[in-house]
């Protein structure tokens, strides 16, 4: 039988991969806050990483997000949604999460800002940034990223925040640093006209990298909540 996943024992190996890799650049780990990628992994995963001290948790499929949304109701949990966004999803999303990473089109934003309840305040959003190119489908492209961070900048019921990426997958340290690099010299050319406050960037495997280039919000699941089934991404 395999040993139970030490939820509270991770997170805290986590926590610690953050000091360190803030303190080698300069940063305060306080400006480094841990979301837990809990997709996949059932609700009584996410209450243990709550009671370790998590409050904030990723999600990428919503009909699974809801199922525990619903079930840590009695938690003060905030929910981040982070999986691509189909225009059919929009309003169950702006009913329920507190940010949004993965918006990568205007039409998407709209429907988000048009279907928020007007009680909850506004939806905190990141743009999804397409960091490589060719790799994957999802995110603008960093020529269409100015345009669209002004329009959804000036929607009512949205908080635009920051950017987000999810790089390929490389194992060079000095290789995810510059992608990351990247992103941020994106979000310092928008910084001061819109706001920006976020960079959402960095996974199990390259967190330190991307500490070292101002993440502000790392995304991390498998170094958590152990290894996924495979239909994840
Ligand atoms: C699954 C996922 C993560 C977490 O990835 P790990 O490698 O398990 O840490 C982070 N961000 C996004 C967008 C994801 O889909």
């Amino acid at each position: 039988m395999a040993m139970p996943t030490d939820i509270a024992g991770n997170i805290a190996k986590v926590l610690s991969r953050i000091g360190q890799a803030a303190a080698q650049h300069s940063r305060d780990a306080n400006d480094v806050t841990l979301m837990a990628v809990s997709k996949t992994h059932p609700a009584e995963r996410v209450r243990a990483a709550a009671a370790a001290g998590i409050r904030h948790f990723g999600e990428n499929y919503l009909q699974e997000a809801l199922e525990k949304i619903i079930a840590l109701e009695d938690l003060p949990l905030c929910w981040h949604f982070i999986g691509p966004v189909q225009s059919n999803k929009t309003r169950q999303i702006a009913e329920h999460f507190d940010w949004v990473h993965s918006v990568d089109r205007l039409k998407v934003a709209e429907r988000l800002s048009a279907q928020r309840p007007a009680e909850l305040p506004p939806l905190n959003i990141c743009l999804q940034v397409n960091i490589d190119g060719e790799a994957t489908k999802s995110g603008v492209r960093p020529a269409e990223l100015p345009a669209l961070a002004r329009a959804v900048s000036h929607l009512p019921r949205l908080h635009l925040r920051g950017l987000m990426a999810i790089p390929r997958r490389c194992d060079a340290f000095e290789e995810q640093r510059h992608v990351f690099g990247r992103l941020r010299a994106l979000a310092d050319v928008l910084r001061d006209e819109l706001a920006l406050d976020t960079l959402s960037m960095g996974m199990s495997a390259d967190l330190e990298a991307a500490v070292a280039e101002g993440a502000t919000i790392v995304r991390i699941g498998s170094d958590i909540f152990g290894a996924r089934a495979l239909r994840s991404v």
